[in-house]
């Protein structure tokens, strides 16, 4: 009895000291920053929906009511009223060229989501005549013809018409680029000059050339104009970083994984990221995986990376996480490469790249001796196949190393279902991109609509309990805007509203924002650290400008963000935001197009 009572006696006294000290949390802890009076998506696994987010030392503190939340104000708390907005985890874009985006930004004209073509040709018009001598007019993927009202291409003499004698390029994905007469002239490219192989210089009935230019499938011919074009100068290179990273923020994006990119060279292109990372300025979390430029050179590539550098290593900067080295890819081995063009047939690696198995193998076989992870870009099911006969092989010989260390597929729009149980048993992930939202009809137009209700099959993959990362490829095969990607995971229809997915191949806006968040975060072992709202995680969110959860379907392509904060802090507002807006310095050069039309176009 007497012992009864005394237990008793110590349990009621360790329950008083828990709410003692919770009361005293909740007395002493006070948050940086609160917002209160939103509609907050943890996004936990239970889905839980709270009203008001209280942030610590970059970390959620808590989520709740909005006056249990009031209770850790302090004197120093900065609180903001959602005024009923949605808050959602940060978006995070996990195969996105941020760093070789951000090089270009201010040179290029972007059509991504303008409406008519007739105002697309229009703002060339207008960008021509602000040109200057030796510059060009220059507009590098992220739109889809089918966006447009006309539903159709311009035609040359349109492009001609509209930029006259300024030197003009407009690329549309990887599959075909147009050089208006001034253009070709300024290239010197005439009749006689040749293509690379696996593609073509177009030539009208009068065997003069059209100014088209046609990737059968091999893009090289496109990638190698964009080389050729005038680049801008460090100082521009590295305000168009600021002005591309601040755009991406205006979305709602804090987290962005760098996928490199063709004619992107590390380290010597990614000099406008580093000196942000440097100067302690990155808004945006950025995890980059390592591209190589040589083809047939790649494994010196790798090597010589492996050896001067380390994967995972936070350099010491302000934000954790914020320039981060994670892996190789997406490209290991050039001859690997199946690229993404809807407009000409696919490439088979064993009828047409000899060398592309014993290429990838050592290469693989490199990244896992030496604990990188890797991802590794394949469009089609059959190359994945293909190479999982590698991987497997490789796995095997290292007693089960590559399944040990994080590895994943990008893209994967036509992978086979025994593909992925391969891809589970490897412990590999996907990360999907909405590129079919901006090459969905050509894709139609060659493989069927059936194939393309599961191209890629995202829910399997969800269901197979595979890790799937989401994002967009921008800024060329698709648009950064990661709006019409979430709209494209929802409804499976292109930016031209063409539906491609099955009822059974669309996902819930949960299960997509899922996809854009957490998921995201597993490409770049993060996923214990962000990608929701719960205690703990990293305090990286945005207030949306609508419901996500209810507004109309169509208008998730409007969405926006009016303040999102990356660890606590501010990294852009919007209206009543507005003044919270940390400085940007004002474009350059005086003539860029991002100066007058700035990047994402809304009409
Ligand atoms: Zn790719």
């Amino acid at each position: 009895m007497k012992k009864l009572v005394s237990i008793l006696m110590i349990g009621f006294f360790l329950v008083a000291c828990n709410n003692e000290s919770k009361k005293q949390i909740e007395v002493t802890e006070t948050a940086d920053l609160i917002v209160t009076n939103a509609k907050v998506a943890v996004m936990d696994d239970n889905r839980t929906f709270a009203e008001a987010i209280a942030v610590k030392d970059g970390k959620v503190l808590k989520t709740g009511t909005s006056e249990d939340i009031l209770k850790l104000k302090g004197e120093s708390t900065k609180t903001f009223n959602a005024k009923g907005r949605t808050i959602i985890p940060g978006l995070n874009d996990s195969h996105l060229h941020l760093t070789r985006g951000g090089r270009f930004f201010n040179a290029e004209v972007r059509w991504d989501g303008v409406k008519t073509l007739k105002r697309a040709l229009e703002m060339l018009k207008e960008q021509a005549s602000r040109t200057p001598e030796g510059q060009w007019v220059r507009v590098i993927g992220g739109w889809s013809p089918f966006q447009f009202e006309e539903k159709r291409l311009f035609t040359m003499e349109e492009l001609n018409e509209a930029t006259g004698n300024v030197p003009t390029y407009v690329l549309f994905l990887y599959s075909q680029g147009y050089l208006n007469q001034a253009g070709l002239d300024a290239l010197g490219i005439d009749e006689n000059t040749k293509a690379p192989e696996g593609s073509r210089f177009e030539k009208g009935p009068d065997g003069k050339l059209t100014g088209v230019l046609i990737a059968e499938p091999n893009p090289t011919i496109l990638y190698a104009r964009i080389g050729s074009l005038p680049p801008l100068t460090q100082e521009e290179m590295e305000n168009g970083t600021k002005q591309f990273y601040r755009e991406l923020n205006s979305f709602g994006i804090t987290s962005g994984i760098d996928a490199g990119g063709g004619g992107h060279k590390f380290p010597k292109d990614y000099t406008g990221t580093k000196a942000l990372a440097d100067a302690g300025e990155m808004p945006i979390r950025l995890s980059y995986f390592l591209f190589p430029q040589n083809k047939g050179a790649e494994y010196e590539e790798f090597t010589e990376w492996m050896e001067t550098n380390e994967v995972g290593h936070n350099g010491e900067i302000h934000l954790d996480h914020g320039y981060e080295l994670e892996g190789g890819g997406e490209f290991l081995a050039w001859s690997a490469g199946d690229f993404e063009n809807f407009l000409a047939p696919q490439p088979l690696l064993d009828r047409d790249r000899p060398t592309w198995r014993k290429d990838l193998k050592r290469i693989v076989r490199l990244h896992v001796d030496n604990g990188w992870p890797f991802r590794i870009h394949a469009t089609y099911g059959e190359t994945i196949s293909l190479m999982l006969d590698v991987f497997e092989e490789v796995n095997e010989e290292t007693n089960g190393k590559l399944a040990s260390k994080r590895w994943l597929f990008d893209h994967a729009e036509t992978v086979q279902e025994k593909d992925l149980m391969r891809i589970k048993a490897l412990n590999g992930g996907i990360a999907i991109q909405a590129r079919m939202a901006y090459a969905g009809e050509y894709f139609v137009e060659r493989y069927g609509a059936e194939k393309a209700e599961q191209a890629p099959p995202v829910k399997k993959m969800m269901e197979l309990g595979l890790p799937v990362g989401a994002g967009t490829d921008g800024t060329r095969v698709a648009s950064y805007n990661p709006w019409p990607a979430l709209y494209w995971l929802i409804t499976g229809k292109t930016v031209g509203d063409f539906q491609l997915a099955s009822k059974e191949n669309q996902l819930t806006r949960e299960e997509a924002l899922h996809l854009y968040t957490k998921g995201s975060a597993w490409v770049s072992n993060e996923e214990t650290v962000k990608g929701t709202l719960e205690e703990g995680m990293y305090a990286d969110f945005a207030i949306l400008s609508d419901d996500y959860f209810t507004v109309p379907e169509k208008r998730i392509n409007d969405l926006r963000s009016i303040l999102t904060v990356v660890g606590g802090k501010v990294v852009y507002g919007s209206e009543e935001f507005s003044n919270l807006n940390p400085p940007l310095p004002e474009v350059i050069p005086n003539w860029s197009p991002v100066k007058y039309f700035g990047g994402y176009q809304s009409n």
